[in-house]
């Protein structure tokens, strides 16, 4: 395949700089991780990004990284915010695709037995599938407060309360949003579709936490083993997805001057300080808003479930909001790099920000221990909570992976699995608990279209970017 991959220690490779390359570009992964990246264009796609003007230090790949957009999911690129770009393949179609934790002071016991009634109580209350309906319906008016102002639209309305906001990443509301910016097509498709996990990927997972490997930083979490948790992974819908779409096609026409030096049209960016970037981040930040919300609103809907399944109040069962954090962005934020404070558009698809203890952006209540990190890994397997680890602002501008990442595209997947056949498996031998709009969606997300978790995070923890605190198994999921 004629890349050239050279090892700089355990756990970190490099492609060295050449030709057009305007920095060298890393790989984080063990020998068999590094393999099943091999598998796809990982590689090629990675190095074609130290292409993008501004690029600082490495391209960097996560050891959950796979082949996406243009630009690897598991990538993080960090390119100058004054002479660099901004490049919307580099976020990602699903603008603020994220996950969020909430815990509860249920134990596994207490919910042996009810697993089914749960999952269809969820199942007929979260909306979820292709199908339009949210939790809320609202005007294209209601739409511009959410762009603008996030979950703060939520507490005023009713769906959150004032801890969901601090326990949230940019607290629930990013700055700059702009929702001039979102078309109006963007703005219609997520109309209906507030409060709504989507399809596919996408899921509601009731767990149970297995192991606490790091008690002081389990205790700042509130995680303890056999606690109950809800993870929830979705994103912007079809208006994030628009969003993206308009701003690549302007791009494409705009700045073809930089499209041309770029070895992948899916790369197209926009050159800092020109105005199609500033649109460009005007209107990601809102949609980001629009994902935060979207988490939020489901998250206090499955509060609603919980207390009509379990005959008591959310708060009484202690359903607080864990932490909340973002897998497909960019920020402008300010790194040092060599000694200099630069501000930089730090663009994570498929990754995680893992700021360490310390840090003036974790919240107060994790800032001695460091930014709650949310790793999900399938519906068969477990999932992870780690912590911001002290070395990843020096590699990774703070940041980690975000899953286990595919191993198989969807296509590959329906080829190996039938979903009624994994749904029963999963419940007659692990007693877990699956519903899905389409038996479709099983097939595509069945544990093994995906890599080892266990392995990812275990790079993540070598690497000091991410250190695992605690690991949980799934007990019930809902799907599109
Ligand atoms: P992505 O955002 O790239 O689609 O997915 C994030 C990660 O979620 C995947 O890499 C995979 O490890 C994980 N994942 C996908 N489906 C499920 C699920 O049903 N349950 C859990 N716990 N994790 C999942
Ligand atoms: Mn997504
Ligand atoms: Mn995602």
């Amino acid at each position: 395949d004629g890349i050239t991959l050279e090892k700089v220690r355990d756990y970190v490779w490099e492609i060295p700089q050449e030709g057009d390359m305007r920095v060298p570009a890393r790989v984080l992964a063990s020998e068999p991780l590094l393999e099943e990246i091999k598998d796809d264009k990982t590689l090629e796609q990675i190095k074609n990004t130290t292409h993008l003007p501004g690029i600082t230090n490495h391209a960097i790949c996560m050891p959950d990284g796979h082949q996406g957009y243009g630009f690897p999911v598991g990538g993080v690129g960090a390119l100058d915010a004054e002479n660099g770009c901004i490049s919307p393949g580099a976020v990602g179609y699903d603008i603020n695709c994220g996950v969020r934790m909430m815990r509860t002071n249920l134990t596994y016991d207490e919910l042996q037995g009810r697993e089914a009634e749960l999952v269809d109580s969820l199942f007929a209350n979260v909306p979820s599938g292709l199908g339009g309906g949210g939790i809320v319906e609202a005007g294209i008016d209601a739409v511009d407060e959410i762009l603008a102002r996030g979950v703060d639209w939520a507490l005023e309305n009713g769906h959150a309360v004032e801890e969901d906001l601090l326990h949230c990443e940019d607290e629930g509301m990013r700055e700059g949003a702009d929702p001039d910016k979102v078309s109006q097509k963007a703005k219609d498709r997520g109309k209906n579709q507030i409060g709504s996990l989507g399809s596919g990927n996408h899921f509601l997972e009731v767990q149970r936490v297995t192991d606490v490997f790091d008690g002081d930083v389990g205790e700042a979490y509130g995680l303890e083993e056999d606690q109950i948790v809800v993870l929830i992974h979705c994103g912007s819908r079809g208006l994030g997805h628009q969003t993206c779409n308009d701003y690549l096609r302007k791009i494409e026409q705009q700045h073809q001057g930089l499209l041309n030096q770029l070895p992948d049209k899916e790369l197209a960016a926009a050159p800092a300080g020109s105005q199609l970037a500033e649109d460009y981040y005007g209107a990601m930040n809102a949609a980001i808003n629009f994902a935060w919300v979207n988490r939020q609103l489901i998250m206090h809907r499955t509060r609603q479930v919980f207390e009509r399944v379990f005959d008591r109040s959310w708060q009484e069962m202690e359903m607080e909001l864990l932490y909340d954090v973002a897998h497909n962005i960019a920020k402008k934020e300010s790194h040092d790099v060599g000694g200099e404070q630069r501000e930089l558009y730090v663009h994570r698809k498929g990754a995680t920000r893992a700021f360490p203890a310390g840090h003036p952006e974790v919240p107060k209540a994790y800032r001695d221990v460091g930014q709650p990190v949310i790793i999900p890994g399938s519906m068969g397997a477990g999932s992870y909570v780690l912590r911001g680890g002290e070395n990843s602002m020096d590699l990774t501008f703070g940041s980690t992976a975000h899953g286990a990442g595919r191993l198989m595209s969807r296509t590959q997947a329906k080829d190996e699995f039938w979903g009624g056949d994994v749904q029963d498996q999963l419940e007659e031998q692990e007693q877990i608990y699956v519903k899905a709009q389409s038996g479709a969606t099983v097939a595509e997300e069945a544990p093994g279209v995906y890599k080892d978790v266990d392995e990812v995070v275990r790079v993540s923890d070598e690497l000091g970017i991410g250190d695992k605190v605690a690991r949980t198994f799934p007990v019930c999921n809902i799907k599109g």
